[in-house]
């Protein structure tokens, strides 16, 4: 399938659509995730139009994965986490709703269900104060 240059996280790229940003390079952007599945869900993407990992530059995912590795840490600390998942899918059937290559970083502790996948949409204000604490954790 060709890019598709409408998705979300395109637009957000090109500063068409808002999103709570703590991270950004050259190459890649962080962002807070909209409908997170836990407090301090996080999305790291690269800049470069890539639909998935299979279509990744190896280049551009190595640049993208070294941001993953950053900017979770920073989570890890901004949320007090004792574990994080990182995931990432491919193709609808895989359950990839957004068509733009991407990595969830995402806070566990012991006994810390995750909530439903791209579901109930946040307190904006709330989101707000999640960047800002990871942002803090990076400076
Ligand atoms: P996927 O299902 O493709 O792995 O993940 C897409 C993610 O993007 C979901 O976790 C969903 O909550 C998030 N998402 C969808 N629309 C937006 C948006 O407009 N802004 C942000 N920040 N996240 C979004």
């Amino acid at each position: 399938m060709a890019y598709n240059t409408e998705n979300i996280f395109a637009k957000i790229l090109r500063g068409e659509a808002p999103a709570f940003k703590v991270y950004e390079d050259d190459y890649s952007l962080a962002f807070m995730d909209v409908m997170p599945q836990v407090e301090g869900h996080t999305l790291v993407i690269p800049k470069d139009p890539t639909e998935n990992l299979h279509d990744a530059d190896p280049i551009i995912l190595g640049h993208t994965i070294a941001t993953v590795q950053r900017v979770s840490a920073a989570v890890k600390q901004a949320f007090d986490s004792p574990g994080i998942m990182i995931a990432q899918l491919n193709g609808a059937p895989a359950g990839q709703t957004v068509f733009h290559l991407h990595f969830h970083i995402l806070p566990r502790a012991d006994g810390l269900d995750i909530g439903m996948h791209a579901r109930n949409m946040a307190d904006f204000a709330v989101l707000e104060t999640h960047a800002q604490r990871v942002r803090e954790a990076l400076a």
